[in-house]
């Protein structure tokens, strides 16, 4: 039993140790993978402590399959390299080892310790330097201190993900009341919240996050204290936060998440335009909605998602309000769709970043809605072969299924590639009203076939 004071969590008086024997708790050695069990047996013959901590053992607690393994070590960063040939050291922020095996990256996390303490056990690597830092609002820049188990413990996020599974005594070591958490599927963050959040702000993030995923409810006292410190996510590097959107939207529970984000006031601080407009405009509600649908269908279908795809849907709204105001000015559309795409972009990475290998195939598809338009023309049956046309095809059944009007235009798109080459061009040289083209355009090119 230590002072939790003294590890900087005032909420709470005391933090105890609860030791949960083999018998009394159902995580089993089967359900982790060989490359976890390896570094800890290895750590520990070479003198460190090592656990299985995290998602891994609140998801094996629940009866789940772990996406990965975290562990953690009294060993610092360093002497875990030197353990590991495939190993490298990652993160300056907050720096960790992953260790690869094979396609599995094993990571492994040095216990941290309370910042401020001096004397509470924590310990330093002979490697020197600063490894604490914090800005003037209290945040942390760096969380490089090194503890103890129990230090380690209180300085995790929430009380359920806060468990160490050892896997050669086979015990459950629990200090913040995580269990009786996971028995009461409570999302409770650990220590004083405000302070907590202050520190890092996205642990506010991956509050709804972990409360949408376990379907848990979320504690009054962690709840409570978001909507103060939610402008603090404001200052959240836009690499991190795009990091944190990817764990957010592409984990498989996307729409409850977005509830989550839209009940507790967070999506502004990712999409600030697009919060506005759902707020406003039912459709575009109902676009973001379906696109999150789909998008947690697709992963557990275990079909391929694209950030492009779910960002371009959470960033249409906007994109169709700049569009429509251009085209009003006099633009001509794709002009304007153009600039639109560029403006709202623009917009996002001032606070959030999006890497350009996303960004480019998102424009595409936003332009790719106005070539949609066009039901006539050799052009138009070309544009089945183009590698962009999947995802804009499937943009513009969202759109239609959040109530846009675009004329049956998805049905048209859905009947053309049920033809084959031949029959397309045939269909395409008929205009809507049913009359076939001047043919012009097939004599301009006669021996095309596609
Ligand atoms: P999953 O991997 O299933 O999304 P996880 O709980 O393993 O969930 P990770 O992001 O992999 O989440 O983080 C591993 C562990 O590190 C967490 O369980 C938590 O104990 C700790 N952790 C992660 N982020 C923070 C944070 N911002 N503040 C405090 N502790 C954190
Ligand atoms: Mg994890």
């Amino acid at each position: 039993m230590i002072d939790f004071a003294a590890v900087g969590t005032p909420q709470q008086a005391l933090i105890r140790l609860n030791i949960i024997p083999r018998d009394q708790h159902c995580i089993s050695r089967k359900n982790i993978s060989d490359g976890a069990l390896k570094v800890m047996s290895r750590l520990r013959s070479s003198g460190h402590q090592a656990y299985l901590v995290g998602g891994a053992v609140r998801d094996l607690l629940l009866g789940g399959h772990p996406k990965d393994f975290d562990i953690a070590t009294d060993a610092t960063p360093e002497a875990v390299t030197e353990l590991f040939r495939n190993s490298r050291i990652i993160g300056r922020r907050f720096r960790i080892v992953h260790v690869r095996f094979g396609r599995e990256i094993i990571e492994v996390t040095t216990f941290r310790g309370h910042h401020d303490s001096g004397d509470s056990g924590s310990h330093q690597p002979e490697t020197g330097g600063n490894h604490s830092r914090q800005s003037a609002s209290g945040l942390l820049l760096r969380d490089n201190v090194y503890g103890t188990l129990e230090e380690d413990a209180a300085r995790r996020d929430l009380t359920v993900n806060a468990l160490y599974y050892d896997s050669g005594k086979f015990e459950v070591y629990d200090h913040v009341h995580g269990l009786q958490d996971l028995n009461e599927r409570s999302v409770c963050i650990i220590g004083d919240p405000e302070q907590r959040y202050t520190e890092d702000p996205v642990r506010m993030l991956r509050v709804v996050r972990f409360a949408a995923k376990l379907d848990f409810s979320i504690n009054a006292q962690t709840a409570a204290a978001i909507p103060r410190c939610a402008p603090l996510l404001s200052e959240i590097p836009a690499a991190r936060l795009f990091d944190e959107f990817l764990k957010l939207f592409l984990s498989g529970y996307a729409a409850a998440t977005l509830e989550k984000l839209l009940e507790y006031d967070l999506l502004c601080y990712l999409f600030p335009d697009t919060s506005h407009f759902i707020q406003e405009d039912e459709k575009a509600l109902a676009l973001v909605r379906a696109a999150m649908a789909n998008t947690d269908q697709r992963i557990a279908q275990d079909k391929p998602v694209t950030p492009a795809f779910i960002l371009a849907a959470l960033l249409w709204p906007v994109v169709s309000d700049h569009y429509n105001r251009l085209e009003e000015q006099g633009e001509s559309p794709i002009p304007a769709m153009h600039t639109a795409g560029q403006i709202a972009i623009q917009d996002t990475v001032n606070h959030m970043s999006i890497p350009r290998r996303f960004s480019q195939p998102m424009r595409e598809i936003w332009e790719f809605q106005l070539r949609l338009q066009r039901r006539t023309g050799r052009k138009a049956a070309e544009l089945i072969e183009h590698r962009r046309f999947r995802a804009a095809y499937d943009f513009l059944l969202l759109r239609e299924q959040a109530g846009e009007e675009t004329g049956d235009l998805g049905q048209w798109w859905t009947d053309l590639q049920e033809l084959s080459p031949e029959q397309r061009l045939e269909k395409v040289a008929t205009s809507r009203d049913g009359r076939k083209r001047s043919g012009r355009t097939r004599k301009r090119r006669p021996n095309a076939t596609t």
